[in-house]
C-alpha cells in the first residue's frame, strides 16, 4: 500500500472519530495548490534527462506552507500530496504557526554528483519561485537533500528576491541556519522515547533499540538514544543491515561511513551482517523506522518484537501493519508526532532569520524538548479519553486545529 493510501486511511479514521461531514473531508483530503514543473538537465553521462519537480501546498490556514523537498527516483505526485497533508497535521499538533506542504524531484539523487544536484536544484527553484516565499511557503531538507542543497535553494531564490534566508530552513549555520536543526528530528524521536518509555515502564539501561535508516534522522536518533544509556542492537540502511548483541556504537558507525565505508562493512564487538529485511524481526524493545514509507506492513508487522515503535520516517506503517501492532499491544508513536522535532526547530530557524538573531544551541534544544513533551502528553491524553490509538488521537488534534483556523478565516462555510 502506498504512503498516499495509508495516510488517506488514517485521515478517514480520525474524520470518523470527529464526525466530519463529507464536504469538509473532501476539502481536507485535497490540496490547495499543486505545482509540477519540468527539469531538463544534461547529466555527467552526456545525455539530456528530464525530471519532474513537485510542490504541493496542502493547507495554509494556520500560517505559511512549510515542508521538505525530497530527491528520490520514486517521488511522485501522490506521495508528495500525502506528505504535504502530514505536514498540515504535524505543524498543528505541535502548535507551530505553519501550514503543510511538501515537494520533491524524481531524480536518482544517490547516483548524482554535486554539480548535477546543484543544477537540478537551481532549475527547480527558478520554476517554483512564484509560489514560495518566507511568508508563503518555506522549504526544508528531506530524503537526499541536505544543508548544501538548502544553500543552493536560498541562493537561487535570493537572486530573484534579494537576500532571503527565511525561504529555507536546515541551511548551513554560515547562511543563517539554526544551531540544533541538524539533530532536531532525531532529538524529537528520542524525546518521544523518553515520554513513551516512562508511560510503559521501560528503563534506558534495559532498552535494546533497532533503527532502520541511518541518515540524518536515524543516525541522530541512534546517537542520542545511546547517550541516554540505551543499547543499539541492529541498524539497516539502503546497503544492508548489521546486528550485534554486544551493542553497536553509533558514533563509530557514523565515523566509518563518513570515511567511505558502507554500513554492512562495519566491524565492531559481535557485529554480524544480516539481511536488510531481518532487522524487523530482531529481538529488541524499541524499533525506530527512519528510512522511507511503507516499511512496516501486513507481511512483517507480526515479526516486530519491540514494545515500542517510534516513527522517525514519514508514513512507515501501513494501516494493516498498524492494526497488527495494536493487536500485539505495541505502543506506536506516530510520524506526525515522532518526527515533528524537525519542523519545530525549522520554525525556530525561520523566526531567528526574520528577527536577524541567533539562539544558543541549549536554548534551541530546551525549547524543542518542552514543545514536544507538551504535544506528546496532549496526544496521549486524547488517546486515553477517546479510547483510540496515538495515531488517531494525533490526527484528530491536528485536523481539529487546522479546521478551527480555517473556519475562523471564513473558509468552508
Ligand atoms: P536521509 O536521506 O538522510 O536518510 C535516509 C536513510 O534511509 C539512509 O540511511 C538510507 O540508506 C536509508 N534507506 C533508504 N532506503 C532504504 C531501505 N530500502 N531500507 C533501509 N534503509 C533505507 O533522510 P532523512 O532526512 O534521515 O529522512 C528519513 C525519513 O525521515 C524520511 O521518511 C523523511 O521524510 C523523514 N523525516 C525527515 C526529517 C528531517 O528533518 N530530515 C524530518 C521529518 C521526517
Amino acid at each position: 500500500m502506498s504512503v498516499f493510501e495509508s495516510t488517506m486511511r488514517y485521515f478517514e479514521l480520525a474524520a470518523d472519530q470527529l464526525g466530519l461531514e463529507a464536504g469538509t473531508r473532501a476539502v481536507l483530503r485535497s490540496a490547495r495548490r499543486e505545482v509540477q514543473v519540468q527539469i531538463p538537465v544534461r547529466l555527467a553521462d552526456g545525455e539530456l534527462h528530464v525530471f519532474s519537480g513537485y510542490r504541493v501546498q496542502h493547507n495554509g490556514a494556520r500560517g505559511p506552507y512549510k515542508g521538505g523537498m525530497r530527491y528520490h527516483e520514486e517521488v511522485n505526485l501522490d506521495e508528495v500530496r500525502a506528505l504535504a497533508a502530514l505536514m498540515s497535521w504535524k505543524t498543528a499538533i505541535v502548535g507551530v504557526p505553519f501550514g503543510g506542504a511538501k515537494g520533491g524531484v524524481n531524480c536518482p539523487a544517490g547516483r548524482l554528483g554535486d554539480d548535477e544536484l546543484e543544477r537540478i536544484t537551481r532549475s527547480l527553484i527558478d520554476k517554483i519561485a512564484a509560489v514560495i516565499g518566507p511568508t508563503r511557503d518555506i522549504l526544508a531538507p528531506d530524503v537526499n537533500t541536505n544543508a548544501q542543497v538548502m544553500a543552493w535553494m536560498m541562493d537561487e531564490y535570493s537572486k530573484l528576491h534579494g537576500h532571503t534566508p527565511a525561504i529555507v530552513t536546515g541551511k548551513p549555520i554560515a547562511l543563517g541556519g539554526s544551531l540544533g536543526r541538524e539533530s532536531a528530528t532525531g532529538r524529537g524521536v528520542v524525546g518521544c522515547y523518553i515520554e513513551a518509555a516512562t508511560a510503559i515502564g521501560l528503563e534506558p539501561d534495559r532498552s535494546r533499540v533497532v533503527i532502520q535508516g541511518f541518515g540524518n534522522v536515524g543516525s541522530w536518533a541512534g546517537r542520542l538514544i545511546c547517550d541516554l544509556g540505551c543499547e543499539l542492537v541492529g541498524v539497516a540502511d539502503v546497503n544492508g543491515a548489521i546486528h550485534s548483541e554486544a551493542g553497536i556504537d553509533p558514533y563509530a558507525l557514523l565515523a566509518h561511513m563518513r570515511g567511505g565505508g558502507t554500513l554492512p562493512e562495519f566491524s565492531g564487538p559481535g557485529v554480524e551482517e544480516i539481511g536488510g529485511d531481518e532487522v524487523s524481526s530482531l529481538d529488541c524493545d524499541v524499533f525506530i523506522p527512519a528510512a522511507l514509507g511503507g516499511t512496516i506492513h501486513a507481511a512483517n508487522a507480526d515479526r516486530i518484537r519491540a514494545r515500542l515503535v517510534i516513527e522517525g520516517a514519514n508514513g512507515p506503517t501501513t494501516p494493516t501493519g498498524d492494526e497488527i501492532l495494536r493487536d500485539k499491544g505495541v505502543l506506536v508513536v506516530p510520524d506526525i508526532l515522532a518526527n515533528a522535532g524537525g519542523v519545530i526547530v525549522s520554525y525556530f530557524e525561520w523566526a531567528q532569520n526574520l528577527q536577524h538573531v541567533g539562539w544558543e544551541e541549549p536554548e534551541v534544544n530546551d525549547r524543542l524538548a518542552r514543545i514536544l513533551a507538551t504535544a506528546y502528553q496532549a496526544v496521549a491524553a486524547r488517546a486515553a479519553a477517546d479510547r483510540v490509538g496515538m495515531r488517531t488521537a494525533a490526527y484528530a488534534i491536528g485536523i481539529e486545529r487546522v479546521l478551527e483556523a480555517a473556519l475562523a478565516r471564513g473558509y468552508y462555510m
